[in-house]
């Protein structure tokens, strides 16, 4: 009997979970919070990633150990890795948290980015809006997901707002400004590798974000197989140069018919969701699969799917539930303005019949906003 351990207890946690199952697998999840929805199928040790009794329960009751959220502190990472196995290694998981060790990364590799400049205090500050212009985004460097930790620099006249907003987590979490990029399309590279080095990727995705929170997802996307190839190779480079084991996932922004990468994800990732039913294995099955060393399954598509999340409360499953293509995840969380509750994926054999059954859904349910960019995408 195999158990795998898991770093966090949310909605990932409880995919893999799920997931996992038919292969025989037992779990364990960390987490501090005692109704992580990961808990409702999984045993689970309640506690920080900090918390050394915690830590060593968890430690003790696994064989292998992977995670649900990437920041977990890089320390807690390396004492689990000195005792289990703990696929992605520290070593990926730290440059993940870091956008600026991220992008450093990216450019090492020859993989193209927005602008960017490390701030440390106001005056960089300063300097670097000069150097790279408005609009920018200053990010957070570490602990930022969603949208969360960005302030968007219009015009110069925004830099003291976006001081007085971020200018105060500088010494901690420690700032990045970025060039807006005026993108057509966000894509992003699903991909995985095996422990024996096996690289295989799905279908790229394209993402639509409302608010800096995905709200849709399309694959395959609809690009020309030189950008999917280049895309694919990217994150192939990322992962060898990590030595990476597991899901990864790398977002992409595409302008003028080029590729920037924005952030690398070291764990299953959202606009990976449509896999569980539009691929022939799912993200979270060749997740489980490279950890353990298993050989990983085929990533091609079922078809065109799209993925949509339900953000802050659960609509009324029926419009989804009565599609023949139309598949229903509610994580079992409660309602909260912003979190992410559940999501809806859509599969048929044509983009025509994918596109009618996201209009039937988007108008029964009100959401025609949320599908109008990729009904109008599937043409
Ligand atoms: P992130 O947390 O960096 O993935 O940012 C969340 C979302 O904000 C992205 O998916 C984009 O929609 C938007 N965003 C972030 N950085 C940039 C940028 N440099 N230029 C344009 N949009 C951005």
């Amino acid at each position: 009997m195999t158990t795998v351990g898991i770093l966090g207890g949310g909605q990932l946690a409880r995919m893999l979970a799920l997931s996992g199952a038919p292969l025989g697998l037992r779990f364990l999840v960390l987490d501090s919070a005692e109704d992580a929805c990961a808990g409702q199928f999984a045993p689970m040790v309640v506690g920080d990633y900090t918390d050394q009794a915690a830590l060593d329960q968890f430690a003790s009751n696994i064989d292998v150990a992977t995670f649900d959220f990437e920041n977990v502190p890089a320390e807690s990472a390396h004492w689990l890795a000195e005792r289990r196995p703990v696929f992605p290694s520290p070593r990926a998981l730290a440059v993940a948290q870091d956008r600026l060790a991220e992008k450093t990364l990216f450019l090492d590799l020859g993989i193209p980015v927005p602008d960017f400049a490390a701030i440390g205090t106001r005056e960089s500050l300063d300097a670097a809006l000069l150097k790279i212009g408005t609009p920018c985004i200053l990010k957070t460097r570490r602990l930022g997901y969603d949208g969360k930790g960005q302030f968007r620099i219009k015009t110069p006249a925004d830099a003291d707002a976006a001081w007085a907003a971020l200018g105060p987590q500088a010494d901690k979490v420690g700032l990045i400004l970025e060039g807006f990029v005026a993108f057509e399309r966000e894509l992003s590279v699903v991909a995985v590798r095996g422990r024996d080095g096996e690289f295989r990727a799905w279908p790229i995705t394209e993402n639509w974000h409302v608010d800096g929170v995905l709200s849709a997802s399309l694959a395959p996307a609809r690009v020309d197989d030189a950008l999917s190839a280049t895309a694919i190779g990217y994150a192939r480079k990322l992962a060898e140069a990590l030595d990476y084991v597991g899901v990864v996932a790398l977002e992409l922004f595409c302008r003028d018919g080029v590729l920037l990468a924005n952030e690398l994800a070291p764990r299953v990732h959202n606009s990976g969701h449509w896999t569980i039913e539009g691929s022939e294995t799912s993200q979270f099955q060749n997740h489980l699969r490279a950890v353990l060393g298993l050989p990983l399954g085929d990533t091609r598509v079922l078809g065109h799917a799209c993925m949509l999340n339900w953000i802050g409360a659960m609509p009324d499953a029926s419009a989804v539930l009565s599609e023949a293509g139309g598949h229903w995840h509610d994580y079992g969380k409660s309602s909260r303005e912003g979190r992410k509750v559940g999501h809806a994926t859509l599969r048929a054999d044509s983009t025509r019949e994918l596109a009618d059954a996201l209009r039937r859904v988007g108008d029964s349910l009100d959401r025609q906003e949320q599908v109008a960019p990729v009904i109008a995408r599937l043409g």
